[in-house]
């Protein structure tokens, strides 16, 4: 801690059980609140929602839900409750889809900010020299594909799922395929519209209130409330050529991977998974790939081995680009890779449904009510030098399967990532993102029930936390604030004093457990 940060940084330990719930009582809302004159309204009953999430393990009630209708209903709202100081207690939470894995979006006790509901601002494309789009806050990605396409326009950089709001996406990184060429979401950004933790409504850019802009980027919600993004957009392609393959080898399949992220003209979407005892996997494959060689394809067999998938795709344009040139490119990039052969699988498909796939098997999880069950997620960033070391222990150790849900990992380029932000990411050229995606049966104590996997999770942790390893969490979940300090190590004092400028009584975001609401 920092001499001068007073109650905002204490050695307490949050201790927290799996599943919390409380009771929220309306009496902690001020009267003075209750007469606000906003064009939104306050829900002070009936708000189970918020306080869950994707994760489905923490459940904290707020007192109240604010749906704003504009900008001013939170500025307003947040400056109340900033005059009031510590005669209330209360926190304020934007919440975005809720699709947070611990509580992050969750407010005990306090006020959550249902950010969807803004709706003055809509979705303005601007078609000039370069193109971006205007957005709120509260907008999904998937909205804003829809209607940057109708301008044969689209954002650079995206996440494997798009029904996320702009505003929880940007407080982390957003991180997919593509953030080896264009960077995370949030190097794409031109400029915000924010509400600081006392109310005050500012612009921002890289010229304009920088250190706000660079604050609120990757800040975990922490630095202030976004009501807009300007959006950098390129030129969308009409289609996508998908490709997988297979390795054995885990030390050639990340090679590929890295010469693949090394290359200026490369495939536009770079991933990978890991699939440990599974069966079958090209014969479920051909539900939505072809084989391009349908023999060999067929006595490739899968069962109990340790395999890695590197999935890639081209984007292009039929008006553009003849079939034959896209298929020569494809080619070359292929000739210099070592996949097995025999496991080349291909689909050609429109850019919307490459950029939603994740919505289909959404649909599907729903239909068999697999959706909302607990999703005890973990995820990291791995430096180069350490990817070996830890696919070793884990796959080759720890995890063994992977039919709870998918592991998936891909290296990025560090130069690609601006260091302002307050976004952490190892200290190396190169850094892998690995995310472990499963799904809990909640009644079950077998290998799918959630003990099961919250015991496997602690061992990957524990491994992770190896210090010489630098592996950083993403979409981080701590339990003490000295953990917070070790997360953000060097850049720990920074943060404190980002928080002292915006949010000085630690109004902000609680769910993530960082700071403490001064009082
Ligand atoms: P919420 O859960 O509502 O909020 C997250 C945090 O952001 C909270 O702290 C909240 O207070 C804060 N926040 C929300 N809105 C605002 C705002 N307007 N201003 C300031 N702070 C705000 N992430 C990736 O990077 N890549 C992926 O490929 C990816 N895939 C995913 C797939 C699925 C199925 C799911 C469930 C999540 C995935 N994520 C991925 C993680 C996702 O990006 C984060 O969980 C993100 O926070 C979710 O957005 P949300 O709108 O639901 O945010």
């Amino acid at each position: 801690c920092i001499p001068d940060t007073g109650n905002l940084c204490s050695n307490n330990s949050f201790s927290i059980p799996i599943v919390q719930s409380h009771e929220g009582s309306s009496k902690n809302i001020p009267s003075s609140l209750r007469k606000l004159n906003l064009d939104g309204y306050f829900s002070f009953d009936n708000n189970d929602h918020a306080a869950r999430d994707f994760g489905n393990l923490y459940h904290f009630l707020p007192v109240a839900v604010l749906h704003p209708k504009t900008v001013y209903d939170i500025s307003s709202t947040i400056k109340h409750i900033f005059q009031m100081g510590s005669d209330s207690e209360l926190t304020v939470t934007a919440r975005g889809h809720g699709h947070s894995l611990q509580g992050q979006a969750q407010s005990h006790q306090g006020l959550v900010i249902n950010m969807e509901s803004l709706e003055e601002i809509g979705i303005q494309v601007h078609n000039e020299e370069p193109p971006y789009v205007d957005v709120s806050g509260g907008e999904l990605w998937i909205n804003i594909l829809h209607e940057t396409l109708k301008h044969g326009l689209a954002p650079k950089s995206w996440t494997d799922y798009l029904h996320l709001t702009v505003g929880g996406t940007l407080s982390n990184a957003g991180i997919s395929g593509q953030a080896f060429k264009h960077g995370p979401q949030i190097n794409n950004i031109h400029q915000l519209e924010v509400i600081t933790g006392k109310g005050e409504v500012l612009t921002c850019s890289e010229k304009q209130n920088a250190e706000l802009y660079y604050s609120v980027l990757g800040g975990l919600g922490q630095f202030g409330i976004i009501t807009r993004a300007r959006i950098s957009l390129e030129p969308a392609p009409k289609k996508v050529k998908w490709i997988r393959v297979l390795y054995s080898e885990f030390s050639i399949f990340s090679r590929d991977q890295e010469y693949l992220i090394s290359l200026e003209n490369s495939f536009n979407y770079i991933e990978g998974f890991v699939m440990i005892n599974r069966t079958g996997i090209l014969e479920k494959w051909r539900s939505s790939f072809n084989p391009k060689d349908p023999l060999e394809a067929s006595q490739f067999n899968s069962d109990g081995r340790t395999l890695y998938c590197l999935e890639i795709a081209k984007y292009f344009n039929p008006d553009h680009e003849t079939t034959i040139m896209i298929n020569q490119t494809i080619e070359n990039l292929l000739s210099a890779l070592s996949y097995i052969t025999s496991t080349l699988f291909q689909s050609e498909v429109s850019y919307v449904e490459f950029l939603d796939r994740v919505h289909e098997s959404e649909m599907k999880l729903r239909a068999k009510s697999l959706w909302e069950v607990p999703h005890p997620w973990l995820n990291f960033l791995i430096p180069k030098s350490s990817i070996h070391d830890f696919a070793e222990q884990v796959f080759g150790n720890i995890l063994t399967d992977t039919n709870n849900g998918p592991v998936i990992i891909y290296p990025v380029n560090q130069s690609k990532w601006n260091s302002r932000t307050s976004f952490i990411t190892p200290d190396e050229d190169v850094f892998y993102q690995v995310a472990f995606l499963p799904s809990a049966m909640p009644s079950s104590k077998g290998k799918d029930g959630l003990e099961h996997i919250l015991i496997q999770n602690r061992r990957i942790l524990d491994f992770c936390t190896t210090p010489r390893l630098g592996i950083k969490q993403y979409l981080p979940h701590y339990s003490s604030q000295k953990e917070w300090q070790t997360h953000f190590g060097s850049r720990w004092e920074e943060i404190v004093h980002r928080k002292l400028a915006y949010d000085p009584l630690a109004i902000l975001s609680p769910g993530q457990r960082i700071f403490q609401k001064v009082m």
